[in-house]
């Protein structure tokens, strides 16, 4: 029979689940829920808010026998869920419940339970007689764009903490991950002239722009398709879509304003800001024809999300470190993206690798296998007796 995880571990996670933390709402919540439980063993923590005050990414060290709190590993997690708006549920999506030997609920898998298996074990993080830190860093916003990390990350740099490895306890069935792709998503607003339809020249039309855009968008992600590849992941290529335009408003009426919204996964290989910059000239050039047929005529770009993709060497201390936990070794790449880029571009080598299957994350009824939070735990002791003297 599988292993089973701890009564202390299920609760934790429970405790994280009823917390509704969808991306949209506050998360505050569940960061007092951590943060009294950190006080509980002791230990200080800093709070990073958006700008709003809303939401807060926590971030907290668990220092070295001898005080130090530079260098060490951190365990990285986010704390928001996807909306179950429109989602068939069999049951509350916030009162977990186990059923045949899956633990079910909103965040199960994506990513409570390594948080939860993180809090069930603080009391052995703090008594471990550590030879180097184990930082938490939990952020807010993953969801919608890893917006959170991005302060996190800067903190744990402006702090000088230095860790020499990062692990990102994302869904990956326990495996370690070196490698996902970049992601970035745009929205591109194509200022037009309203008039009557059947008085075109006294209009500018948005869409016949924006569809140009959009015909543009598909010859770059053509062009994409014939390389650079990687064949570790399974689309080979960077990929580049159009994803959904909005635009008009009646049949009868020269549409003033239409939006397109695109994104790309890139390669680690691929220049990022040249990948951009080409994109945001086609719009200017666009925009320059518009404003040629009407002086109203504007393009606005605006980047929406972007996160570094992730591409860890496999000689990379925290692949060795995090396989001697437990992790399972694989040379494959993920189609999802994680923080791990954004804590590999500030110079911690990071790992993906946390419990669950991401084939469960953002459905509904999404569970996760008790067997893989148990195997979480595992992970975790062995990850404290091998930093322990
Ligand atoms: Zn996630």
């Amino acid at each position: 029979m599988d292993a089973l995880p701890t009564e202390n571990t299920l609760s934790q996670i429970n405790e994280l689940i009823r917390l509704d933390t969808t991306s949209r709402d506050s998360n505050l919540g569940l960061i007092d829920l951590v943060a009294t439980r950190l006080k509980a063993v002791g230990l200080d923590y800093t709070l990073i808010h958006n700008a709003e005050g809303t939401k807060a990414n926590l971030l907290a060290t668990i220092p070295a026998l001898d005080g130090g709190t530079t260098g060490g590993i951190v365990l990285s997690g986010h704390t928001d869920v996807v909306p179950v708006d429109g989602q068939d549920w069999t049951s509350d999506p916030f009162e977990p419940q186990i059923r045949d030997g899956r633990l079910y609920g909103r965040g199960t898998c994506d990513m409570k339970a390594f948080i939860g298996v993180i809090l069930a074990r603080l009391p052995e993080l703090v008594a471990a007689k550590l030879d180097e830190p184990i930082h938490l860093a939990f952020s807010y916003d993953e969801e919608i764009g890893c917006v959170g990390a991005v302060s996190l990350v800067e903190r744990i740099t402006e702090l000088g903490l230095s860790p020499r490895g990062a692990v990102v306890g994302e869904p990956s069935s326990m495996r370690a991950i070196r490698g996902h792709k970049s992601m970035n998503v745009f929205k591109v607003d194509f200022h037009g002239v309203a008039a009557h339809s059947s008085l075109p020249g006294d209009g500018l039309n948005a869409i016949s722009y924006a569809t140009g855009f959009a015909r543009f968008v598909d010859e770059v992600s053509a062009e994409l398709r014939q390389g650079p590849r990687d064949e570790a992941f399974v689309e080979p290529t960077t990929t580049m879509n159009v994803n959904r335009i909005d635009g008009g408003i009646a049949v009868n009426t020269i549409p003033s304003l239409c939006t397109v919204f695109f994104e790309y996964r890139s390669l680690a290989s691929v220049d990022r800001e040249a990948l951009t910059g080409r994109l945001r000239a086609e719009a200017r050039r666009l925009e320059a024809q518009m404003q040629q047929v009407h002086p109203a005529g504007r393009v606005e770009f605006t980047p929406m999300a972007g996160a570094p993709g992730l591409d860890t060497a496999a000689d990379e201390q925290i692949v060795g470190l995090s396989a001697s936990w437990g992790a399972i070794a694989v040379d494959e790449k993920v189609t999802y993206g994680t923080e791990a880029g954004l804590f590999a571009a500030a110079g911690i080598p990071a790992v993906v690798c946390g419990p669950g299957d991401i084939a469960q994350a953002h459905a509904p009824d999404e569970f996760i296998e008790l067997s893989q939070i148990a195997a979480c735990e595992r992970f975790i002791d062995r990850m404290i007796r091998s930093l322990s003297r």
